[in-house]
């Protein structure tokens, strides 16, 4: 026979032998109505068809401070009315203003937090070291921002002043240890920027769910996203009582640290 005739029938006889085996297959394993088929999509050739305009991000603008305008300023310089004094809330915070517009700790007159209470926050917060450089350690320009009352992220002059890793500036207090030390000399402000979630609890008072805390420091990343395992104790393990919202605190520890430019802004 001629191989004109011969590669044509091959061919069918090959694509009968084909059908049957997919006809078998379909009887014996396929259902009638194949609902798993993937229905390809035409592919998009339009740009407007992914642009989303709807909710339109709020404006912020900016004051002279760089507040941005949907922020609750805590201290701008004028007063402290925003502030009172942890040991006893019907007195006004103690702490001096300067005419520089910022504020010191008085050391002994014990901490101060706000009037308010905040849950879930953006915090921007700017400090000084004591001009007069003393004290080793945890000793020399110790403060302390303490979110929701009870997790203390630190406040100290860890320039050129080595203590342990998780208390020094930046660390959220024994612990997390900060990524880098991006402390600058004590003549010099600087700042936390410090991104903050509270933590959950069910209706027993179990925590369901940890705070995690983000701070910059000076504009550098050093608390990523981490954890807070509950109370920042100076003896013993964090602690975890259900709690709702509550002050944000600046701690006396006995240091002349200043502040200034402290605002908030709620999440
Ligand atoms: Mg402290």
């Amino acid at each position: 026979m001629n191989t004109k005739f011969i590669l044509p029938l091959l061919a069918s006889g090959l694509i009968l032998s084909c059908n049957t085996s997919t006809e078998k297959n379909t009887e014996e394993t396929v259902p009638a109505t194949d609902t798993t088929a993937v229905v390809e999509e035409a592919p998009i050739t339009d740009p407007e068809a992914t642009e989303v305009w709807e909710p339109e991000p709020e404006v912020v603008t900016f004051n002279e401070n760089g507040v941005p305008s949907d922020a609750i300023v805590l201290f701008n310089g004028e007063n402290l009315d925003a502030w009172e004094s942890t040991n006893d809330s019907i007195v006004n915070a103690p702490w001096a203003i300067n005419s520089d517009g910022s504020m010191t700790v008085a050391g002994g007159t014990g901490d101060i937090q706000t009037k308010e209470s905040f849950g879930d926050i953006q915090l921007h917060v700017e400090w000084r070291a004591p001009q007069v450089v003393e004290g080793e350690g945890q000793g020399r320009g110790n403060s302390g921002i303490f979110l929701q009352d009870r997790y203390e992220v630190q406040v100290l002059d860890s320039y050129d002043n080595r203590t342990y890793s998780n208390g020094q500036a930046t660390a959220i207090y024994k612990q997390s240890i900060p990524l880098v030390n991006a402390t600058k000399a004590p003549s010099e402000w600087q700042a936390y920027d410090i991104i903050y979630h509270q933590p959950e609890f069910d209706a027993d008072g179990k925590k369901t769910k940890s705070a995690t805390v983000t701070v910059l420091h000076n504009g550098v990343l050093v608390q990523d996203h981490v954890e807070i395992q509950g109370t920042t104790e100076y003896i013993g393990k964090p602690k975890n009582e259900a709690h709702g919202e509550a002050p944000l605190k600046l701690q006396d520890h006995g240091n002349p640290v200043s502040y200034r430019n402290i605002w908030v802004r709620k999440l």
